[in-house]
């Protein structure tokens, strides 16, 4: 079973793939985002994979790469295009080079022309490729900047992508829509580009008169990229310091029952369940104070802002949407007791209160 996630950053609308051998849990990672590292990084952990490599289609113009930060938290080694010019990689690919995760691999396929060093990564049994700024959906990468060059772009589109089974879906590093993928057929018959009966020289003339303004990033991004994305005294989205704190997939921080327990009387302890289970057979960690969720927001403002504030509730799901809720009232330190009441009685730590 192939594990496999689009993933997308709304800023630059890049598509980030992460894909996995399902049994041994072997991963790599597609052109990941510095911004979006610690909600890539959560669903690696979410999904309890080993996270190999993370994959560069190219030096990236419009984003700054989070792959880099994903090797400091995961171990992952950074694999791009030797002939992409950057720096402080861990393996430089060459065409036709697999990269194996489990039992399952990618093959490598030079497709220059957006850059020199672009590649195309296909599924061990083509039946999707991933392939960066060289093929959008029914449009192409740019050719005017990074070494562009229009007629090696046409080249490679034609001999290396597709040259693959009509049926083989392709998913590019960008799209501008909102479309997720296409096909091999549907981009030879519809790319109006270079698909049905173009040839190079129409593409290439219609390369010519694009008149794209200048990207914005490139003059951050480039320079980041060709040095794998190495953090220049800026941190992704900010990253809570007041506790081990650990982002879900969701978006929600959460804390340890262990951390709460040691750390108690840093924090005010604020439990949103109703009434009669705050006293109920779960009993209530002693200090917590209780507000109902469903009156949260309009009693927020008795909390004081001095301390961080930890949510409880049964689960951990109603004081996810608490957190939340908090965020939204100005509290900036929030986070929510990961497994609410349950895990907390679990570990066996004291609660007041409790009818059994
Ligand atoms: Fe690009």
């Amino acid at each position: 079973m192939l594990i496999f996630r689009q993933l997308f950053d709304p800023q630059s609308s890049t598509y980030t793939y992460l894909l996995a051998d399902g049994k041994t849990l072997d991963a790599v990672i597609i052109d990941p985002v510095w911004e979006q590292v610690p909600r890539d990084g959560a669903l690696v952990r979410e999904l309890g994979l080993k996270l190999l490599y993370t994959l560069e289609t190219h030096v990236h113009a419009d984003h700054v790469t989070g792959a880099t930060l994903l090797k400091q938290q995961f171990g992952s080694k950074i694999a791009l295009s030797a002939k992409s010019g950057a720096e402080g990689a861990d393996v430089y690919l060459e065409d036709c080079e697999r990269v194996a995760f489990g039992r399952r691999w990618l093959e490598v396929r030079a497709t220059p022309g957006h850059t020199s060093g672009c590649l195309t990564f296909v599924l061990d049994d083509e039946t999707r490729a991933f392939t960066g700024d060289c093929l959008l959906i029914r449009g192409t990468g740019r050719t005017d900047f990074q070494q562009g060059d229009p007629r090696a772009l046409y080249r490679s589109v034609h001999a290396r992508i597709f040259a693959l089974p009509e049926t083989c879906l392709l998913y590019p590093a960008h799209d501008y829509r909102g479309l997720a993928a296409t096909s091999v057929a549907e981009e030879k018959r519809f790319n109006p580009r270079l698909g049905g009966q173009l040839a190079e020289d129409d593409f290439v003339g219609y390369m010519r008169h694009l008149g794209l303004p200048h990207p914005k990033q490139i003059d951050v991004a480039v320079p980041a990229n060709l040095k794998c994305g190495k953090p220049e005294g800026k941190a992704p989205a900010e990253t809570p310091d007041w506790a081990p704190l650990m982002l879900t997939f969701a978006g929600i921080w959460e804390i340890s029952p262990q951390w709460l327990e040691e750390n108690a009387r840093a924090v005010e302890i604020v439990d949103v369940r109703e009434p009669h289970e705050f006293t109920g057979p779960l009993g209530h960690i002693p200090g917590a104070r209780l507000i109902p969720l469903g009156v949260l927001a309009d009693r927020a403002k008795e909390l004081a802002a001095e301390k961080p504030i930890v949510t409880v509730c049964r689960a951990g799901g109603r004081s996810a949407q608490a957190t939340v809720i908090l965020k939204k009232a100005g509290f900036g330190r929030v986070a929510n007791l990961a497994g609410g009441m349950l895990r907390w009685r679990t570990q066996r730590f004291a609660v007041d209160d409790a009818s059994e």
